[in-house]
């Protein structure tokens, strides 16, 4: 290395810079790109099977054509488009702007009179209209409207969109969605972590300037230490989950010696760096707060989709640019079948924030993230573990002794009482007690700990941190600490691992690129520099 430290310092400002690309340089980078015209096959292909819910409201290209291929067809067709687009508006207005956005609702879309009238509404959603007048229950009324509209949407205007050509240009954006991901596609800066299997270096898009972090699993390393399928579990996991608090996939693919993983890049470091690396240790509570909710809510998605995460601990915990966090690492999360429970030898998960049923190899499911985030929000308080204390040399034996008989304290000042009594309830020895338990009825979200958190507009991404990282810091250890590790050389690979490497290698993931698009301003500028060229045999004209 270099006694200055001018490579790290390099390579922070190169990596630095990247971030603050400018418009006008990506332009000429991407001058030459075109939509691809459509090969019949593979458009059908893209169109075939799938659903209104995920060619007009999941897929972000999807959602846009078929919104602008209402705003241009008539005016019923408009107004139906205006209304959903004003209802959530209207959801995630704070209090004070709420009532009159319901005015603005009411005035618009359901007085027969008014251009903006929705002409389909039943007699019966009229008779809803009124009682939204003078009602308190708001939501359920403008469900029942949102409903309506969504049936009516289906329809007529759903089939004669799949005769469009705003529906042909989804399927050219499809087929570029499908292009072959290889090194080419990115520019690589510096190393920010280092993992089991390699290490996770951040990485442009050559044409889009978006950044995002690449975790880099050696080939050889994986087939050595019998990793592959562990590799294949957490890539299927993440393509799989779309949400605002949990590391978003965005290309899986694969280089000569790498498996890669390309996902959201979390610029401001992990939880446990920020408890114990930057002076004054823990975390003060406005953020220990803000926090545990984007943690519960991302812990919850999971949960609702089957998924255990079983490595829940401050150090998987990542911030973002804007101070927002997200679950990372979920080498260890595993679905569950309908029912089903684990149980395993070797417990999984960290010494330290392990549930009791886990050291005591019992049968369990989600209780574990729950305990497990106890002890996080324990140790975002005090800068130690329920169980341990910081840098305290004892065993792991006892540390389970500990987890499995002593009652928690809390000794530390800063600990209030909503702060105490949540982590009592994520504490609790027995399954059965515990806190999250039984989702349908002791929901964590509504404990007074929560109080000063509105959820519904957390969970939309609209509640601003309480603390955001300084756009010039690198939150990461230098560079050059991150050394490679010994060279593995005897591994051969055989037909059957090449099957594996592309298994993996599927590519872009749709709704996360579909948004890359959208939010570099790709989407808008090739789709006015592309001329449609519809071919007249084609089967969707
Ligand atoms: P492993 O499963 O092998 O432990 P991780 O997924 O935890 O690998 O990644 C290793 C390290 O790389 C993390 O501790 C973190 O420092 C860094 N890292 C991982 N993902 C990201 C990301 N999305 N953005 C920024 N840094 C990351
Ligand atoms: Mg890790
Ligand atoms: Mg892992």
């Amino acid at each position: 290395g270099d006694l200055l430290g001018l490579d790290n310092l390099v390579a922070n400002t190169t990596y630095l810079k990247a971030q603050q690309i400018d418009r006008k340089e990506l332009r000429k980078r991407r001058l030459s790109l075109t939509l691809p015209k459509l090969k019949k096959t593979s458009a059908l292909q893209a169109a075939e099977g799938e659903r209104y819910e995920s060619l007009c409201e999941q897929q972000p290209i999807g959602r846009k054509l078929f919104q602008q291929f209402l705003l241009t067809s008539n005016d019923q067709y408009a107004a139906a488009a205006e209304f959903l687009d004003e209802l959530s508006k209207w959801s995630f207005a704070e209090d004070e702007k709420r009532e009159k956005a319901k005015q603005t609702i009411l005035a618009k879309f359901c007085q027969p009179g008014s251009t903006r009238f929705l002409s389909y509404f039943t007699e019966e959603d009229a008779e809803t209209c009124k009682d939204l007048s003078d009602s308190n229950f708001d939501e359920v009324i403008l469900d029942h409207l949102r409903e309506a509209t969504r049936e009516f949407l289906k329809g007529r205007p759903f089939s004669e969109y799949l005769k469009s050509q705003f529906f042909y240009r989804f399927l050219q954006w499809k087929e570029y969605e499908r292009q072959t991901i290889t090194d080419k596609y990115f520019y690589e800066f510096r190393t920010l972590g280092k993992g089991g299997f390699g290490e996770v270096c951040a990485v442009q898009v050559k044409h889009t300037g978006q950044m995002y972090a690449c975790k880099k699993l050696d080939k050889r390393r994986l087939k050595k230490k019998g990793g592959e399928r562990m590799a294949l579990v957490e890539k299927q996991i993440l393509e799989k989950v779309n949400s605002l608090f949990i590391v978003n996939l965005a290309y899986a693919y694969n280089s000569r010696h790498h498996l890669c993983l390309v996902m959201d890049l979390m610029t401001g470091g992990d939880l446990r760096f920020h408890i114990y690396d930057l002076g004054k240790r823990g975390i003060r509570m406005e953020r220990v707060v803000y926090y545990t909710a984007q943690i519960t809510s991302g812990l919850l998605h999971l949960h609702n989709m089957g998924i255990v995460y079983r490595d829940m601990k401050p150090e998987n915990v990542l911030l973002d640019g804007k101070g927002q966090c997200r679950l990372s690492d979920l080498g260890l999360a595993v679905e569950l079948s309908k029912g089903k429970m684990i149980c395993q030898k070797v417990s999984a998960g960290t010494t330290g924030y392990m549930a009791p049923e886990v050291l005591k190899q019992e049968y369990y499911r989600y209780s574990v993230d729950w305990w497990s985030l106890g002890c996080s929000i324990y140790e975002m308080v005090a800068a130690r573990l329920p169980f341990r204390d910081f840098r305290e040399k004892v065993q792991n034996d006892e540390v389970t002794r500990r987890t499995l008989e002593d009652e928690c304290k809390f000794e530390h000042k800063s600990f209030d009482a909503p702060t105490k009594d949540i982590i009592s309830r994520f504490l609790k020895k027995r399954v059965a007690r515990r806190f999250g338990y039984d989702s349908e009825c002791d929901d964590p979200r509504s404990h007074e700990f929560f109080n000063s958190i509105n959820f519904h507009r957390l969970e939309a991404g609209l509640l601003e941190a309480p603390w955001v990282p300084k756009p010039d810091v690198v939150y990461a250890k230098d560079a050059d600490e991150f050394k490679d590790s010994s060279d593995i050389k005897d591994v051969k690979f055989d037909t059957k691992d090449e099957k594996f490497f592309r298994e993996f290698s599927t590519g872009a993931v749709s709704v996360q690129w579909q948004k890359e698009m959208i939010d570099s301003g790709v989407f808008d500028e090739l789709n006015s520099t592309t001329v449609i060229q519809r071919d007249r045999e084609t089967a969707w004209k």
